[in-house]
């Protein structure tokens, strides 16, 4: 498992998979990440203190994952986190969260004292797609209100069951409504789900034009970002 990278373009930054508890949620129907959470905060501190260690600052941006929101790292790993950016002269922060702590992102935000572009898995704009057909759990009802709280959603695309019309729709919000946004190719997992070769083919030959788009990143694979296995 691949814990650190960096990204070198568009938002260039430097990565990190970190540990975490396990997902408050864990039910989304699509998702078997969760299998990297851990129950032993000193375990979860060990690997996560170890991975840090390799920031060096280079691009004074540093991007934090762990499979689930950010709220379920230990205290001391955010300590350690806010110690790396003071040392590293980091500037800005990606973080990510489910919806259900849109009410601790405010604080988290002061925690950290600087800029955080703040992610949150959104999927799809589509209300009953996102919590019935995905069990997202995120019931936001206006992008307004999603705006309220985060900055940067993410999207999936490609998942047998997902319309063209769904997909066109989503890109359409992300792009008139957000400065940065991720769109996640969906890659096959241990999940009952399955991926739609088809619909991924259309998406990447009409879409093409979201590799030049600065505020989009598009991940093919869940490891375009270097981390994870
Ligand atoms: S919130 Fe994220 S980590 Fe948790 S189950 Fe859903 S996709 Fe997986």
């Amino acid at each position: 498992m691949d814990r650190y990278s960096f990204i070198t373009n568009k938002k260039p930054r430097e990565i990190v998979l970190l540990k975490g508890f396990p997902c408050i949620w864990g039910k989304c129907t699509f998702c078997d990440y969760i299998l990297d959470n851990s129950t032993s905060e000193e375990e979860i501190n060990e690997v996560n203190f170890k991975v840090l260690k390799n920031i060096t600052g280079k691009y004074k941006v540093l991007e934090v994952i762990n499979s689930g929101s950010c709220f379920e790292l230990p205290i001391k790993t955010l300590e350690r986190i806010k110690d790396v950016i003071k040392e590293k002269g980091i500037e800005t922060l990606f973080l990510e969260s489910h919806w259900c702590y849109k009410n601790k992102v405010k604080d988290m935000r002061e925690y950290f004292e600087i800029p955080i572009i703040f992610k949150i898995g959104v999927e799809s704009f589509d209300y009953k797609f996102r919590n019935e057909f995905l069990n997202k759990n995120a019931k936001f009802k206006t992008i307004k209100e999603l705006k309220e709280h985060f900055d940067s959603p993410c999207i999936m695309v490609g998942i047998k069951g997902q319309s063209k019309d769904q997909i066109d729709n989503d890109i359409n919000i992300v792009l008139n409504n957000f400065n940065h946004a991720t769109i996640n190719v969906f890659v096959e997992n241990s999940s009952n789900l399955k991926r739609d070769e088809e619909l991924i083919n259309w998406f990447k030959e009409k879409y093409v034009f979201l590799d030049d788009d600065s505020r989009v990143e598009v991940l093919y694979n869940n490891t375009d970002f270097g981390v994870g296995d």
